[in-house]
């Protein structure tokens, strides 16, 4: 397991600040969003600390499509068949948080292309 001290999400991982789960998996961890932009918007995490989707899927590419599976496991359970998946990369797209998360979105129309 590699965790970063000072990252937020490693921190909801480890259970050292709240998170308001939805699923935990072996290797993955899914939370409602704390300003959702939907009224289904949850994060989909590796319990691994890497900073973003790509290096999640170069390091471990069965857990990263274990992240496209629980987000589904999330969508399926709270009542939608439609849902948005959002992976962030980079400071220059809106990635805030470095740490590999999947964006779930789902229960209102959506347009594209996004912002
Ligand atoms: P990004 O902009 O793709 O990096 O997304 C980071 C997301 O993390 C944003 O949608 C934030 O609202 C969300 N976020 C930040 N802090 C927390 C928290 O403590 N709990 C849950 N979500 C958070």
């Amino acid at each position: 397991m590699t965790a970063d001290p000072d990252c937020l999400f490693c921190k909801i991982v480890a259970g050292d600040i709240p998170g308001d789960i939805v699923h935990t998996g072996e290797r993955t961890l899914a939370f409602r969003d704390i300003n959702p932009q939907a009224p289904l918007h949850v994060l989909v995490v590796p319990r691994d600390h890497e900073p973003n989707a790509a290096a999640s899927a170069h390091a471990d590419p069965e857990m990263f499509a274990e992240i496209a599976t629980t987000a589904r496991a999330v969508a399926t359970a709270e009542g939608y068949d439609d849902y948005r998946l959002v992976f962030n990369t980079g400071a220059g797209v809106g990635q805030t948080v470095f740490h590999t998360h999947c964006h779930v979105l789902a229960g209102r129309p959506m347009t594209w292309p996004p912002g």
